[in-house]
């Protein structure tokens, strides 16, 4: 049996984190839906609350130390101390690297890294506290490298080291880290790459599961699968580890 417990997900206002939002809430969760703009996460509150669960719309820029420092007082003043957290707030500001910007570099660096750095340390402390908790960090299958994303590669594969780290200093207190590594995953983020790249979005899916082990491209759901083990009571064995969910060993 679940015990209820409350979740922060950033950028749960679509996407991945929307879809893992709702299964963590599914699961019995309360879940706190953290994105950069407040009103946006009213369609992933309303999901939840529809389907009979518990959720908070919590609007904050992840990089922001003030930002969030002040949604964390505030799940625990409205949902309670949260002892999940699944840090999902993700930005592309992909070019090759003699076109990248350095405001390009630092946006992803921030966003990612920073982001679940920030996230990560106001809520340990009540994990601490409780004796239990679970961190997911979403990684990419491109923190393998990736062409176009020095960038967002070396944050993914930086969010890895992290996650170790956290497994590594915080399993004395009943707390577990893991990251996922997605493969192709079809949300608005791999919409934009489509768009970027100047193929048909319909085109790049196709193209893209042909490529594929299982020969389709990943849904939110299958993310948000991997994200409720892995924060399951029955997970508490699985720690420091990199899952990727890609359809096959690679995207
Ligand atoms: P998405 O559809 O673009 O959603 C990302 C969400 O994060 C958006 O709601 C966005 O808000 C929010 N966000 C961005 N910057 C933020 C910030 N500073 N503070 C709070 N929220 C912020 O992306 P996705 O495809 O669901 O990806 C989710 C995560 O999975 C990301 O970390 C991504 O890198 C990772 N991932 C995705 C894939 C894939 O194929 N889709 C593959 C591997 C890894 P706005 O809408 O306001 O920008």
């Amino acid at each position: 049996m679940t015990e209820p417990r409350t979740a922060i997900v950033t950028g749960a206002a679509r996407g991945i984190g929307a879809a893992v939002a709702q299964r963590l809430a599914a699961d019995g969760h309360r879940v706190a839906v953290v994105d950069l703009d407040e009103q946006a996460c009213s369609g992933t509150v309303d999901a939840i609350t529809a389907a009979g669960g518990s959720a908070l719309a919590v609007g904050a820029d992840v990089s922001s130390e003030s930002d969030v420092t002040a949604a964390v007082d505030r799940v625990v003043a409205d949902l309670g101390a949260p002892t999940i957290v699944v840090n999902n707030a993700g930005v592309l500001r992909d070019n090759l690297l003699f076109k990248m910007s350095v405001d390009d570099w630092d946006t992803v660096m921030g966003v990612h890294l920073r982001g679940s750095f920030l996230v990560t340390k106001a809520a340990q402390k009540h994990m601490v506290e409780a004796s239990w908790g679970r961190v997911v960090n979403l990684s990419s299958t491109s923190a393998l490298g990736n062409r176009g994303q020095a960038n967002y590669s070396a944050a993914k594969a930086g969010l890895q080291g992290f996650t170790k780290t956290l497994a590594i200093e915080l399993g004395k207190f009943g707390v577990t880290a893991n990251a996922i590594a997605p493969g192709f995953i079809q949300t608005d983020m791999t919409a934009a790459t489509a768009e970027r790249v100047g193929v048909p979005f319909d085109d790049f899916i196709k193209y893209s599961a042909e490529q594929i082990p299982v020969q389709r491209v990943g849904q939110p759901e299958d993310i948000a699968h991997t994200a409720s083990f892995l924060v399951s009571e029955g997970a508490g064995f699985v720690s420091g580890q990199v899952i990727y969910v890609a359809g096959g060993p690679k995207d």
